[in-house]
């Protein structure tokens, strides 16, 4: 077998032919010829046999190593001229455009991006971060499924921070589908009311409408025809096959003047439930675009304030003791952080052991570690509607009955959020987030 057909089944890539085989001290080079002959408009699909000029030089993509090699793919391309975008170098079928790498090299990081660590995926390619973003960002243009956002009826928005709360991500799973299916920088209402934007957007502008009967033609000098042609489709609204959206013909049964509901067309209007957090901003959102949707409090958020409102407890017990200047009690009680946050039955033995101590000494840490089993207690598994309400109702008079400032403040917020914490267990909402955003979130952290 000759070296470039040997070569052509190896890099196995789409619409090209491997004309020469060349080794260098630390790469492979692989010179490849394009089998069609028609220039392709990498923007577009335009097409044509017309040939602007070629470029001076070969064009390098790098492509999956070879064993210890690495890959390089060169090629000379042409350029076109396209009547959209102008003069631009053809498109080559292995590779998208304006990449420095073939697809399945794109392939490859895109999928690594989302199973390892950063430095991992750096060392393991030789890539650079940037790099790696720059064609994630690329594979999921062009991968990213268009009907993610069709068929939406419980979802949860929420947002995920990092370095230290100074970046806000806002990301919308499908509690159904498990799936994040939509995100955007930023928090609060306006990230919200820009996914409702998203989802339905605004009809583009309806061209001018057509004459009216009763006016002339605009051509003096036409004829009138003698029957205005009937339009021949009544469609009132896009979309639809034959109609852009906006360019119908209000139908007949319209009353003028009369408006049609948007909500009846809008994908919003089929959402059943909407979950996020206690701030207000994202229900807020949701009550103006999707006001059928049912605002359910994700239990998540609800233990996470119980847990803040324990390590408040905690912190001002511990600077208590250190002013008191009882040093041996502040180190022993500084390591108890975790074994107070931590669900009881993901506790070491010594960690178990430190709680126990914790809770025989009293006081008030002990206290709050009891409410805040408390409140995680609302969300068991296997808990019947009529239970929580009776368990939340008992939690409420504790936690007003409390003296722990925290709490009895968690307690004002968990009452003015019943409604929402109860429809999220009536409709069985509790396992999205952590399921769908927590790797997500792993991801979005590593990626700094
Ligand atoms: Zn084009």
């Amino acid at each position: 077998m000759r070296v470039t057909t040997a070569f052509s089944r190896l890099v196995r890539l789409p619409g090209v032919w491997v004309k020469k085989v060349r080794f260098e001290p630390d790469r492979v080079i692989v010179e490849v010829g394009l089998r069609r002959k028609k220039l392709v408009c990498p923007e577009c699909s335009y097409s044509t046999w017309a040939r602007k000029d070629k470029r001076p030089a070969d064009s390098v993509w790098r492509h999956l190593d070879l064993g210890v090699w690495a890959l390089e793919i060169h090629c000379r391309r042409r350029r076109l001229w396209c009547p959209v975008h102008g003069a631009l170098t053809e498109a080559v079928p292995f590779a998208r455009a304006g990449a420095e790498f073939t697809r399945d090299f794109e392939w490859l990081v895109a999928w690594l991006a989302a199973k390892v660590d950063k430095t991992t995926l750096q060392r393991m390619l030789r890539i650079d971060w940037r790099t790696i973003g720059r064609i994630v960002k690329r594979v999921c243009d062009e991968e990213l499924d268009p009907g993610r956002l069709d068929g939406l009826f419980e979802i949860g928005i929420d947002e995920v921070s990092w370095k230290r709360q100074h970046k806000y991500l806002t990301l919308v799973v499908d509690h159904l589908r498990r799936q994040v299916v939509w995100g955007c920088e930023g928090a609060g209402a306006a990230a919200a009311d820009r996914f409702f934007a998203e989802l339905d957007p605004e009809p583009a502008s309806p061209s001018p409408a057509p004459n009216p009967p009763d006016q002339p033609p605009p051509y003096p000098d036409a004829k009138r025809p003698a029957v205005w042609p009937e339009p021949a489709i009544m469609v009132p609204f896009g979309p639809c096959p034959t109609v852009p959206a906006g360019h119908g013909i209000p139908g007949g049964w319209l009353e003028l003047g009369v408006e049609l509901e948007p909500g009846m067309f809008a994908r919003a209007g089929l959402l059943d439930a909407v979950s996020m957090d206690m701030t207000g901003g994202y229900a807020k959102s949701v009550r103006e675009h999707a006001r059928q949707a049912t605002i359910c409090v994700d239990p998540y958020h609800v233990v996470q304030l119980a847990n803040q409102a324990l390590d408040e407890v905690r912190r001002d017990y511990w600077n208590e003791l250190r002013r008191a200047d009882d040093q041996q009690a502040a180190k022993r009680f500084k390591d108890a952080r975790w074994c107070l946050l931590k669900r009881p039955e993901k506790l070491t033995d010594e960690q178990a052991a430190t709680l126990a101590r914790i809770k025989a000494a009293g006081g008030e840490v002990s206290r709050a570690y009891t409410l805040k089993e408390a409140v995680r207690g609302i969300f068991e598994p296997g808990l019947s509607l009529e239970d929580v309400e009776i368990l939340l109702k008992r939690l409420l008079s504790r936690l007003a009955r409390c003296r722990l400032k925290p709490f009895i403040r968690l307690g004002k917020t968990i009452r003015k959020h019943r409604d929402g914490i109860l429809a999220a267990i009536r409709l069985g909402i509790n396992q999205g987030r952590t399921e769908a955003i927590n790797n997500k979130v792993r991801l979005i952290r590593s990626c700094g």
